[in-house]
């Protein structure tokens, strides 16, 4: 998880309509009931886990939909106390502090969150790589735009393999085998506080909803006219632009591109999602939307396939029976077997 600079809240509207993922013709903020029996749906953002969060809500009543709205902010504030690597009393830092020292005690959240993570790992063939933290503390993109020594990624490649990540299922703790480890949730914290937010908004009495965490999004129900929630995925390489829309229904959309966060050298786009095998910025594709059932796996696996690359990313997502469009380090749009019918590609 990022936290940025406060000076980016600024920036963060910007920010926003230039995410990976839009959500189309939102409500406007205000309630928009009109009929004492039709259903109300409430729209509120949130600068939280280093990004904008968007909820939206449709509910029975205006009060029902406002406690949603805050229940599921207050989720996402609690799950960023207990997982923020930038908040140095969090579960996960605890974790990182204790890298080569001792196993660290955590909540059944966390423990759930880091095997989902080192499951996706395993699936991914390790193109998703939580152990991948030296490394990219030293891009340390978009912050620092340089490039490390190959001496510096040398040394880092010694502290990221996952399978050095021991996770005792009885004790319910987490061990760092090496000092110098240290865990990065950046590519699935997101996507776990999406899910989280949703369920809680639906035990509140939300009929239908949005999270919109960044370019991970879940969506429950139906909006108040009974239709499915629209949803535009950005072009990687014209900001603002559509690539591509589908309507959704009871799934969580996340797209990882190359196109946010990154800085020029010679003409050389470097940017924050690094291939585990080389550290270098994964080099095979620009942008990719996974489509599945819940927020965790498709934030992961949209890191992990852009690793991957289009062959072997949608080799596996066509295995998983999920859904997926990956655009390539050409810009050749490809879409998964089962999204073919939903994805409407902008002319
Ligand atoms: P974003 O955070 O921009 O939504 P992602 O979900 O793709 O995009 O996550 C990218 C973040 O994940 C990086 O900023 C970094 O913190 C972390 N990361 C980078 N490379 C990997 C990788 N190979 N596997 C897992 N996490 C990664
Ligand atoms: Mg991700």
């Amino acid at each position: 998880m990022q936290r940025r600079a406060a000076l980016f809240l600024l920036a963060c509207i910007p920010f926003f309509t230039a995410c990976a993922i839009i959500p189309i013709s939102h409500p406007s903020q205000a309630s928009v009931s009109k009929l004492p029996s039709s259903p109300v749906t409430l729209k509120r953002a949130q600068f939280l886990m280093g990004t904008l969060v968007e909820l939206t809500a449709v509910a029975p009543s205006d009060a029902i939909a406002q406690a949603s709205l805050t229940a599921g902010f207050q989720e996402i504030r609690r799950l960023e106390n207990m997982l923020s690597t930038w908040i140095e009393t969090s579960e996960l830092s605890r974790v990182n502090q204790a890298a080569g020292l001792e196993p660290v005690g955590v909540s059944a959240e966390t423990f759930e969150l880091l095997r989902r993570a080192l499951e996706a790992a395993e699936y991914t063939e390790g193109g998703f790589n939580i152990a991948i933290g030296p490394a990219v503390q030293l891009w340390n993109i978009p912050e620092a735009p340089r490039i490390p020594s190959a001496m510096e990624l040398e040394i880092a490649a010694q502290y990221v393999d996952y399978r050095r990540i021991h996770l005792d299922q009885t004790r319910r703790t987490v061990f760092l085998e090496k000092p110098g480890m240290r865990i990065d949730i950046g590519g699935i914290g997101k996507g776990f506080a999406a899910e989280k937010a949703a369920a809680v908004m639906r035990e509140i009495g939300a009929t239908g909803g949005l999270v919109a965490v960044a370019g991970d999004f879940r969506v429950f129900g139906r909006r108040a006219d009974g239709t499915a929630w629209p949803i535009g995925i950005q072009h990687p390489r014209k900001p603002g632009k559509i690539l591509a829309m589908l309507d959704a229904i009871d799934e969580a959309i996340s797209t990882s591109g190359d196109y946010e966060r990154y800085f020029m050298k010679d003409g050389v786009r470097y940017h924050h999602i690094l291939d585990p095998e080389t550290l270098q910025p994964a080099r095979l594709c620009r942008s990719v939307t996974i489509i599945a059932p819940d927020a965790t796996t498709a934030d992961a696996l949209a890191t992990g396939v852009f690793v991957m690359g289009p062959v072997r990313g949608m080799a596996l997502v066509e295995r998983l029976g999920l859904g997926a469009v990956i655009v390539d380090a050409q810009g050749m749009v490809i879409v998964s077997a089962r999204l073919r019918d939903r994805v409407k590609l902008a002319p």
